[in-house]
């Protein structure tokens, strides 16, 4: 099965994504997660990219249709797109990848969440240093702060989760990703799901619509 998650910094696709590929074993592909790993290990990748990622810019669409055509080789069990496509370029590439691979996409999930809500969440947002489990000061705390329930890393406050750097990524979401949803809602077998329940409201309303669509 292959999925695309869609939607703005902040709308729990992260969360999802994580909850849907436990339950269905496909691959996870989180371009943010990749670059970030790459940025924390310091690999060329990591270096070129670090500019973009810590303001908030997009990375040029040639490097992250690279990365993402070797990881969907790699997919056998599909896979699910968290964090990409965000460019009509980087769709159109998508497309035409998939179409020589003779893949297409079973799901457009569209996690829509008003911009009051979004700021709230990225502020309060914190990850773990060390290995990336995700917590919300306000939603979903640690048990001590600072500190990760799972391995018991520092969490810290991503740079691009500063307020400057979040009406940047915002900026570039309304103008760029934004328009992604008009593009696969006349294409795909599209859903639209209202992100801001809590995270069990939302997987569940995701597992029925995997299970009704899916073959
Ligand atoms: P995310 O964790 O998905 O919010 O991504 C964090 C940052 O990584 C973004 O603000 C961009 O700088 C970069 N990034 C992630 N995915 C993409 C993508 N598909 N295209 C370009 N840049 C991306």
């Amino acid at each position: 099965m292959n999925i695309i998650l869609l939607g703005c910094p902040g709308a729990g696709k992260g969360t999802q994504a994580k909850i849907l590929t436990q339950k269905y074993h496909m691959t996870h592909i989180s371009t943010g997660n990749i670059f970030r790993d790459e940025m924390a290990h310091k690999t060329d990748l990591g270096k070129k990219v670090e500019q973009y990622v810590n303001s908030g810019r997009l990375v040029p669409d040639a490097v992250v249709v690279e990365l993402v055509s070797a990881r969907l080789q790699n997919s056998p069990n599909g896979f699910l797109l968290d964090g990409f496509p965000r460019t009509l370029e980087q769709a159109q590439a998508l497309d035409a990848f998939l179409l020589t691979s003779h893949l297409s996409i079973d799901a457009v999930i569209y996690m829509r969440l008003g911009e009051a809500a979004v700021i709230q969440r990225l502020s309060a947002r914190r990850q773990c240093k060390a290995c990336g489990e995700v917590y919300n000061l306000v939603s979903h705390p640690p048990k001590a702060p600072g500190i990760c329930d799972v391995c018991g890393g520092t969490l810290i406050q991503r740079d691009d989760d500063m307020p400057g750097t979040v009406q940047k990524r915002l900026m570039v979401y309304n103008d760029l990703t934004d328009p992604l949803v008009a593009y696969y809602k006349s294409n795909q077998a599209f859903y639209e799901v209202d992100a801001a329940q809590t995270p069990e409201q939302v997987s569940s309303i995701i597992f029925k619509i995997v299970e009704e669509t899916v073959p």
